[in-house]
């Protein structure tokens, strides 16, 4: 198991909801957010920055400390390794929490019995998705991942990025419908995404 990790911060108390948690930063993104501010993730490099077996370690003295470990990118979903290092973190008797964009949906709905809370970010409505990941079929991948999100019984918060930039292009009106199609409550948050 290698999981490429490109990040690693020791102790939060702000990315998984009244947790004590570290963050593991994932390498890799498929999709081009103009907004992005974590783009020296998309590239999965050969090596990981930081050797799986570090953050094991690095885990191992924290337990007892620590409640939990978010997986962040990046796009923690386009690792295979995923699975197995949820799985891991779990038997060390951690919680487990991902930030996602849902651009690899099948893989979600194979981590979702692993994780204890989402935090899923939504771009736009589906049909906008383009005009902020700059890839196409993007927005049917995203509402896919979130009706595998919807569908499971892990806690989750649903977040969307408003960039000053390209507010002109996006159709709130149609982004709230397609989330109050799904029965999610809209919570818009004006600050910068990391997934
Ligand atoms: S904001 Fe998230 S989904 Fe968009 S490019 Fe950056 S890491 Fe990828």
């Amino acid at each position: 198991m290698s999981l490429r990790v490109g990040g690693l911060t020791p102790f939060t108390l702000i990315d998984f909801p009244e947790h004590l948690a570290a963050v593991v930063f994932c390498q890799g993104c498929s999709w081009r957010c103009h907004y992005c501010h974590n783009q020296h993730l998309w590239k999965l490099k050969n090596k990981p920055l930081i050797p799986w077996q570090a953050v094991v370690d690095f885990l191992q003295v924290r337990k007892g400390f620590l409640d939990a470990v978010v997986f962040s990118g990046g796009e923690p979903l386009l690792q295979k390794d995923l699975l197995a290092a949820l799985q891991q973190v779990r038997e060390m008797g951690f919680k487990t929490a991902l930030h996602t964009a849902g651009s690899v949906p099948k893989r979600l709905q194979q981590v979702l019995p692993y994780l204890d809370w989402v935090g899923f970010d939504i771009k736009a409505a589906f049909a906008d998705y383009e005009k902020i990941t700059q890839i196409s079929n993007s927005g049917f991948k995203a509402e896919q991942s979130l009706q595998y999100l919807l569908e499971s019984d892990v806690a989750y918060s649903i977040r969307t990025t408003l960039d000053q930039d390209k507010l002109q292009d996006l159709d709130m009106e149609a982004l709230y419908k397609d989330l109050q199609g799904y029965g999610v409550k809209t919570e818009l948050q004006n600050k910068r995404s990391n997934t």
